[in-house]
């Protein structure tokens, strides 16, 4: 196994803790499902982020700050098909292990073109969100907690409502570069390219980190001027060298969007959705 020693570590730093009388706390690996967290349980629950803000969730490795912050958790809730699986190896580590949420057992994720498997960030479509996404964190909760379900069943219920508003309000915000181009270098950006109407033209890194050849260069760079996108769309967290080539030999401008957010947890998701919007806006007219 590629990081025994890391666990061997981490279970050198594990210590029991506290019984009762505590705040219940709720884990997310992610910002986003924090966010959705914290808008559903009240205050007298603390929502924690397993992943440090500014790390690739996808090539995470994680450390005793995350095993500690998961050993005062009763719930951990993450995305599943392949983004946060190293968060498996904690799980397991303290004495009284969080029950676990996998949203990708409840969301329809598309498939992924390169590889197989399913594309994980569906968080980034509202939709998927409200009909999906938020019935599967109520569930989790009143397993956890039957006595708080009504509570639960309400706020969740204002949520979708919320939800609901803030895709007409994106779909109005994008509606002028309906059917514009644009040039990920890491497909991030499906779900929400699919719900409002923008093009996915080409990916960058199918595989992530790995250099194209001269050919595949060519062919891409070929394939991008066809496609007349606007935008090289690169994430703060992944350096590209391809992507910034591309962009300088094809003459379209680099822009940075991030797709996982950090900050404040309520309100926060609705904040990085229109921020993510805001910038495609403004990247595509
Ligand atoms: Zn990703």
């Amino acid at each position: 196994m590629r990081c025994g020693w890391l666990l061997c570590f981490l279970l050198l730093v594990v210590r029991p803790v506290h019984a009762g009388g505590e705040r219940q706390v709720f884990a997310a690996t992610l910002y986003p499902l924090a966010a959705w967290l914290a808008q559903v349980v009240d205050d007298d629950v603390e929502v924690v982020v397993v992943l440090p803000a500014g790390a690739n969730p996808h090539t995470f490795e994680p450390l005793p700050a995350q095993v500690r912050l998961l050993q005062r958790a009763s719930l951990l809730v993450r995305v599943g098909s392949g983004l946060d699986d190293w968060v498996e190896k904690l799980t397991g580590l303290g004495p009284t292990p969080p029950a676990l949420m996998t949203f990708s057992d409840h969301v329809p994720l598309l498939p992924l073109r390169e590889k197989g498997g399913r594309d994980p960030h569906f968080w980034l479509d509202p939709l998927l969100v409200r009909d999906h996404a938020v019935p599967a964190l109520v569930g989790a909760l009143e397993r956890i907690a039957p006595v708080d379900a009504a509570s639960y069943r309400l706020r969740a219920e204002r949520w979708r409502e919320e939800l609901s508003h803030l895709d007409a309000r994106l779909r109005t915000k994008l509606a002028p570069v309906q059917g514009r181009a644009y040039v990920a270098v890491h497909s991030a950006w499906r779900y929400f390219a699919n719900r409002y109407g923008l093009v996915e033209a080409a990916t960058i890194e199918p595989v992530p980190g790995r250099e194209l050849s001269a050919k595949e260069m060519t062919k891409l760079v070929r394939e991008i001027r066809r496609s007349q996108a606007r935008a090289v769309v690169v994430e703060p967290y992944v350096f590209s060298k391809t992507a910034r080539q591309i962009a300088h030999e094809t003459g379209i401008p680099l822009v940075t969007i991030d797709p996982f957010g950090s900050g404040e947890l309520r309100g926060g998701y609705v904040r990085l959705l229109e921020e993510i919007a805001r910038a495609f806006l403004e990247a595509l007219r």
